[in-house]
């Protein structure tokens, strides 16, 4: 008897909603039988910020992991949590250092998008990668600001062959070229 089963796990505290996905009855009837039986709603549980931003991630190869959620109009990973407005890299950096980032989170690996905790960094972090960077490409010694004045500490890179870059003037540069490649055709 399918009022029986659904009596059955209802006591056990199932949501309605969890019953209708085991039982072939609608929640609408489960929420009859609720009130027939006179069982209390469940009481709703409210996620965490940690959680809401799991409910919004996935988990790709190499350990990255990918935004599944909201975007704003310009493109940005953000969510709502309690009538406030997150980053999915701010959320990543305080879940992997229990502390807000200083300045803008980014990701830190070559995975586009990556929203991994471990591969996520703040102003500090990028500063000390670089430093660390500097040290060791040693010969290049990089400088502290670019040609177009960027702060190196926030901006700087480093190429595979151990040169040195700005990363916030190749992205200017790269979106040039762009628009440059679209007027001409
Ligand atoms: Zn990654
Ligand atoms: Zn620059």
């Amino acid at each position: 008897m399918t009022i029986d089963e659904i009596a059955a796990l209802l006591r056990q505290g199932l949501t309605n909603t969890a019953i209708a996905q085991q039982l072939p009855v609608s929640r609408q009837q489960v929420a009859q039988a609720r009130r027939d039986l006179r069982i209390p709603d469940v009481p709703r549980q409210k996620s965490t910020l940690e959680e809401k931003w799991g409910a919004r991630t996935q988990r790709v190869e190499g350990g990255h992991i990918m935004w599944t959620g909201e975007r704003s109009a310009s493109g940005s990973m953000v969510f709502w949590h309690c009538s406030k407005s997150y980053t999915a890299h701010r959320v990543a950096f305080l879940i992997k250092h229990g502390r807000w980032p200083v300045g803008v989170a980014r990701t830190s690996c070559a995975y586009r998008g990556c929203v991994a905790p471990d591969h996520t960094d703040d102003e500090v972090g990028r500063r000390r990668t670089y430093e660390q960077l500097r040290y060791i490409a040693g010969y290049s010694a990089p400088p502290a600001t670019c040609v177009h004045g960027h702060d190196q500490g926030e901006h700087g890179a480093f190429t595979a062959e151990g040169h040195s870059f700005c990363r916030r003037c190749q992205v200017a540069h790269n979106r040039k070229a762009k628009e440059r490649r679209r007027r001409s055709s």
